[in-house]
């Protein structure tokens, strides 16, 4: 049997739980995941009707092996395509028509998450939730064939022993767990030190809920100059089964220094902050009072670079795999989508 742990249900995960659930007969999938959901930042909440994609807002049809895995592998019922356009706007908030540079702009009726839920549905995989990992331990009396990797959870729970480890967090919290590792290697300092150098933008997203319609010809918009402390606004009701009709759902994210400047600050004035910054923008006074709201901090919300690959190589030889957005060196669904691809063939290459 190969034992195989992951840490983390993103995307990332999902895809390669699937594929190495797919190539290797005799696999033993366990995923340990912090969060009470699966699909970490592609994520999805529904309040009554309402189902909103509060993380990533859509997954691209970018590359053709995700393609294939979306309209292919998976089930492709529920899964829709925005078909209004993005636009922009400056930093004085002046919209403009813009260049709607993605082919296809997918998600599901019941929202992103579906892409972790589908995947890991296709497997025997045991996902555990709620279940954060504290500690990686290799086990130094192992002998070569034996599984040197157990984990420790915040309950003080031991899993494993496994194989196979693969880390799915973002890059700060991946180079976190290395450094407490009961490990003792030397690529184990390189590695720490690669991990630790990519650098993450900061997102505070803010949901504002209307109780009446927004007569937009645009899905969303993007500030094209960098120089807004709004980054994006998207409309939610562009999705369809998203959004009641005579509802609206505005997605608003700030900029990466407003959103560590405000990170911790008042929750009410933050929003306020948001909303009357997408009444400028939007041009619409009502916009000033939603009638209810919801909001994330996403401190580390997408990689602005790459990792230095050999390191992340040279710890596949203790059957340490990393895997992830930051790992593919680009902050998109498809790209984690890709990497978890790629990286469960090397497992299965390693067997
Ligand atoms: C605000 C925002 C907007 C975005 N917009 C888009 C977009 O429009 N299109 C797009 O393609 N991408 C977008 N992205 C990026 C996209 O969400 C990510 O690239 C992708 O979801 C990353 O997947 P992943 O598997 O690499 O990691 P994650 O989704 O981060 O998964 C890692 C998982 O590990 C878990 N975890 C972390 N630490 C532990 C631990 N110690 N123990 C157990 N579990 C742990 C986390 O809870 C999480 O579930 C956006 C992201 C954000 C935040």
């Amino acid at each position: 049997m190969t034992r195989i742990g992951i840490v983390g249900a993103g995307a990332a995960a999902a895809a390669a739980t699937y594929a190495l659930d797919e190539a290797i007969d005799d696999a033993s999938v366990t995923v340990l995941e912090k969060s009470r959901g699966v699909c970490g930042r592609a994520a999805t909440r529904r309040r009554g009707d309402v189902v909103y994609d509060y993380g990533a807002n859509y997954v691209k049809s970018e590359d053709d092996r995700v393609v294939d895995l979306l309209t292919g592998t998976l089930d492709t019922d529920g899964l829709v395509d925005v078909e209004e356009p993005i636009w922009t706007f400056d930093r004085d908030g002046t919209v403009s028509e813009g260049r709607d540079a993605d082919e296809h702009k997918w998600t599901y009726r019941q929202g992103l998450t579906q892409i972790a839920k589908r995947l890991f549905a296709r497997t025997d995989a045991t996902i555990r939730q709620e279940t954060r990992i504290d500690r990686l331990i290799r086990d130094a009396n192992a002998g070569p064939a034996d599984p040197q990797w157990r984990l420790e959870d915040d309950d003080g729970e031991t899993w494993g022993p496994f194989d196979v480890l693969c880390l799915n967090p973002p890059a700060p919290q991946t180079a976190e767990l290395l450094r407490s590792a009961a490990w003792d290697a030397d690529v184990r300092t390189s590695l720490v030190d690669a991990i630790e150098d990519v650098p993450y933008r900061t997102v505070w997203t803010g949901v504002l809920h209307y109780p009446f319609e927004l007569e937009k010809p645009y899905y969303a918009l993007v500030n094209a100059d960098k120089d807004h402390e709004i980054g994006w606004v998207a409309r939610e009701e562009c999705k369809p089964g998203h959004i009641p009709e005579g509802e609206s759902l505005l997605i608003v994210q700030a900029n990466h220094d407003w959103s560590v400047a405000h990170y911790d600050d008042d929750l009410g004035e933050n929003i306020r902050a948001l909303a009357a910054m997408t009444v400028d923008i939007l041009d619409d006074d009502r916009l000033t009072d939603p009638d209810w709201t919801d909001h994330q901090g996403w401190r580390y919300a997408q990689p602005e670079a790459g990792v230095l690959e050999g390191p992340l190589r040279a710890a596949e030889d203790a059957n340490l795999y990393c895997l992830g957005d930051w790992v593919a060196g680009e902050g998109r669904i498809h790209a984690a989508l890709r990497n978890g691809l790629d990286v469960s063939e090397r497992i299965v290459l390693s067997r």
